[in-house]
């Protein structure tokens, strides 16, 4: 198959940035190698509760904002949001909540999934591909080594006659898609000088009756560790009398992957992470007593699962990613997604999927 635009990866990144290209008509086709869209957003589902997939913290949902500005080109409407009634509250190390200067924050109803589906149904509905579980494995080169599409694990070629975006990481997008034997020295040493962090989730059941002892349904707890949010989901599927709660703290990606031996003991570390938490969670906010219950966890491993991600890396990279931009050593392969943003957060990953489409469709 040959398309204008073959864009690789369903994030959030390449979601928008393909549904902006698709409603101005040029002939895209969006790969994803999972059976879902949304990568770092996408549905996070347990028995019977919809969770919240991050720290519930969504900007820019107001007048001039950049998802009214993306939704308005599009035939799709924006999926419903709420203005949180709650601010966004910060508990420090000696028990004392102070407000953050975080305001307008938004919840999603049915969670940023619900977004990315919006925009998945845009690409379709002006004539572009979205294909799930289709996995690509690297870039198709001509004769002149110039790149004409990609190959997918299936062996299947498609090709793209004007450009390929990735919405891969900066390190996904050299090292799987262009290939290190073809990536500059130069560009592999801005690599490596790049980091970034992983994070350890914890989703959980809280009854409802214990929300309004929480100082807010938003909070960012300090501690003598660093740095933990809390996020009750809203509008969200829970059974009756239940709230789905998504808790997140920083993590360093590498003993993920290197410390265990075995299968065991990698049960063994993510047990101890978990027990972990879980003491740091209830010295910190005493009043949810025994009206919290883990459901699951996620931490580096399942992220790499979940989105390839390098090490699991989420959250962007350090402030100097910003210089790697949209573009590539290659002519037509650029780059969309949180490594390339001025923030790893969804409204900050749009708008530079806005702007990376305004350039392509010059
Ligand atoms: C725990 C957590 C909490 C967060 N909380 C917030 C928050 O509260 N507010 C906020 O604004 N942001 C938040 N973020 C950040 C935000 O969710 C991410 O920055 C954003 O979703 C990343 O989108 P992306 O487009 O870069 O790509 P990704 O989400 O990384 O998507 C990349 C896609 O590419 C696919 N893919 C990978 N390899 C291939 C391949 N070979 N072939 C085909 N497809 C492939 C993956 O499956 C994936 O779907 C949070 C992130 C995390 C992890």
């Amino acid at each position: 198959m040959s398309y204008e635009i073959v864009v690789v990866g369903g994030g959030i990144g390449g979601l928008a940035v393909a549904a902006l290209l698709s409603a101005r008509g040029m002939s895209t086709c969006l790969l994803e190698r999972q059976s879902q869209v949304g990568g770092c957003i996408a549905r996070v589902e347990f028995a019977g509760y919809d969770f919240e997939p991050g720290m519930g913290l969504y900007t820019s949902f107001g007048a001039g904002g950049v998802y009214e500005r993306l939704f308005s080109k599009l035939p799709v409407e924006a999926p419903e949001v709420s203005l949180l009634t709650s601010p966004h509250v910060t508990r420090l190390t000696d028990g004392t909540d102070v407000q953050s200067l975080r305001d307008n924050l938004y919840a999603i109803h049915g969670g940023p999934a619900s977004l990315a589906e919006r925009l998945a149904e845009s690409i379709k509905r002006s004539g572009g591909s979205v294909r799930l579980n289709s996995p690509v494995l690297r870039l198709a080169y001509d004769e002149s080594s110039r790149a004409v599409g990609v190959d997918l694990l299936s062996g299947e070629r498609v090709f793209a006659t004007k450009a390929i975006i990735s919405n891969l990481t900066v390190w996904d997008t050299y090292g799987k898609l262009i290939g290190l034997n073809r990536t500059p020295s130069e560009i592999k040493k801005r690599l490596n000088a790049l980091h970034g962090t992983g994070v350890y989730v914890v989703y959980a059941s809280m009854e409802e009756s214990a929300v309004p002892r929480l100082p807010s349904e938003r909070l960012l707890v300090k501690d003598g560790e660093g740095e933990f949010t809390l996020a009750v989901a809203t509008h969200h599927a829970a059974p009756p009398g239940k709230r789905a709660v998504t808790m997140t703290t920083r993590t360093d990606v590498e003993p993920w992957f290197s410390y265990q031996s075995s299968e065991e003991e990698y049960e063994e570390w993510d047990q101890d992470a978990l027990e972990h938490f879980w003491k740091r969670l209830h010295a910190a906010l005493p009043e949810l007593g025994s009206d919290i219950e883990i459901i699951e966890t996620a931490n580096p491993r399942t992220y790499y699962d979940l989105t390839r991600r390098k090490l699991g890396m989420v959250m962007g990279v350090d402030t100097s990613g910003q210089a790697m931009g949209h573009g590539t050593t290659l002519p037509n392969l650029f780059l969309v997604g949180d490594t390339v943003s001025s923030t790893a957060e969804v409204n900050a990953v749009i708008e530079a999927a806005i702007s990376l489409a305004e350039r392509m469709a010059k």
